[in-house]
């Protein structure tokens, strides 16, 4: 019979689902995970290109992420499993005055967390990215300690390793119901029958709000749609992932992300103008034209590429743009790490490390005025009110 009485259980085998189990049985917790799917990393996870960077404008994401680089560049030296890391950097190049503006705005938070990041002219970008287009290029930030991971395989490695420290993952095996009693969570039920724990943590993705909801806990977290893809692989030759901030001539792209992977695949997504909110994970037929037309836009040579896939994925938004990261207000034994938005698999490391530091003994691994800037009790609807006066 399987066991039924654990400390920690965690809901959901994905970004961040897969490291908390992780950090949990490092810390000797007994750790069960439940996912609906049929291994790890199959819901969001796999959807990600795989870009982690430290380089934001957020203090917590800063930090978070810092954390996360840490983990990942040195995961192979740790666990000896290649999960694909390459340190090749983050690139915003500037081909327009307001880009340069942008990106050269963001330093000085980014210098105070003492970020390795600068401003480069347009002779030195041509070094760090080869063959980028020279057309109206200004120059742009270059990050070289952010990289790159291949998102299944740092979540199998994850799995790998939380079993070993002896985590239990049971897949195909959905959480129906929280078992409460007055205002602790002290269990979940699944079709198997029930789980008991003394803390649960939600990391269940897209489906955080209805998680939450079983708790009486309101999480407004609404999933939205987004595109990515992969060539076959070609000759090494770009270090970092590129981000073009300009919004794209087609008048539907805001941005545009693309990087060449430790395989040597280019793999690229972008930021659609108006959110496609719901679940639809159908591909459309206008995301490989438009991407076709950026690429080359920036590095021309990238014009005979062939494209070997492409999919949708869902993004967990939140209100704020931020993730929900802590304990649960008002409801014991419950802790949140949801709401991800279109950075959990570099927010995923950093997170779980401190969720599991929290749950084993009661304060994160980071700063904890950082660390409550994501907390669950925070007004995430501040910003809204404040753009309405
Ligand atoms: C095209 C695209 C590109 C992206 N690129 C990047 C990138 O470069 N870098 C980056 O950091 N992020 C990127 N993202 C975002 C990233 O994929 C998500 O933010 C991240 O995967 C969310 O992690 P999560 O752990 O919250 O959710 P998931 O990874 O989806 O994990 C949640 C898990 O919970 C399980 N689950 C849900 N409900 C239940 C239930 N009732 N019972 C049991 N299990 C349940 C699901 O099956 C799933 O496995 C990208 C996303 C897309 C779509």
């Amino acid at each position: 019979m399987a066991p039924r009485e654990f400390d920690t259980i965690v809901i959901g085998a994905g970004s961040v689902g897969n490291p908390t189990a992780y950090f949990l049985a490092k810390e000797g917790l007994r750790t069960l995970v439940l996912d609906e799917l049929s291994s790890s990393g199959q819901g969001q996870n796999k959807a990600a290109i795989g870009g982690v960077r430290a380089t934001h404008s957020d203090p917590a994401k800063i930090v978070l992420c810092r954390q996360s680089l840490e983990i990942f560049s040195h995961w192979e030296g740790t666990t000896g499993t290649d999960i694909g890391w390459k340190r090749g950097g983050y690139c915003f190049p500037a081909f327009t005055e307001k880009v340069e503006a942008t990106v050269k705005g963001l330093l000085p938070v980014q210098k105070r967390f003492r970020l390795n990041i600068d401003w480069v002219d347009a002779e030195t970008l041509k070094k760090v990215v080869p063959g980028i287009s020279e057309n109206g290029l200004r120059g742009g930030t270059f990050s070289p300690e952010d990289g790159q991971v291949s998102p299944l395989a740092a979540a199998e490695s994850f799995t790998h390793e939380a079993t070993k420290l002896g985590a239990v993952f049971r897949y195909r095996e959905p959480v129906k119901s929280l078992i409460l009693k007055g205002n602790s969570v002290v269990g979940v039920r699944t079709e198997e029958g029930e789980y008991r724990a003394l803390t649960v943590v939600n990391a269940s993705g897209v489906n955080a709000a209805g998680i939450s909801k079983m708790a009486g806990l309101d999480t407004p977290i609404l999933p939205d749609s987004h595109e990515g893809g992969i060539s076959a692989p070609v000759q090494p030759f770009l270090g970092p992932l590129i981000v073009d901030l300009r919004p794209g001539p087609e008048g539907k792209t805001i941005n545009f992300y693309f990087g060449q992977d430790a395989h040597g695949q280019i793999i690229f997504c972008y930021t659609p103008i108006a959110p496609i909110a719901g679940t639809n994970r159908n591909s459309t037929y206008e995301f490989m034209p438009i991407v076709a037309a950026r690429l080359v836009e920036v590095i021309p040579r990238l014009k005979n590429l062939m494209i070997r896939r492409v999919w949708r994925g869902l993004y967990p938004m939140t209100p704020d743009g931020s993730p929900i990261v802590g304990e649960a207000p008002n409801v014991e034994g419950f802790v949140l790490g949801v709401g991800m938005c279109g950075q959990g698999f570099m927010l995923g490391p950093g997170v779980g490390e401190s969720l599991a530091a929290l749950i084993a003994h009661g304060a994160p691994a980071i700063d904890r005025d950082v660390f409550d800037l994501l907390s669950p009790a925070r007004d995430l609807y501040r910003g809204k009110k404040e753009a309405l006066k």
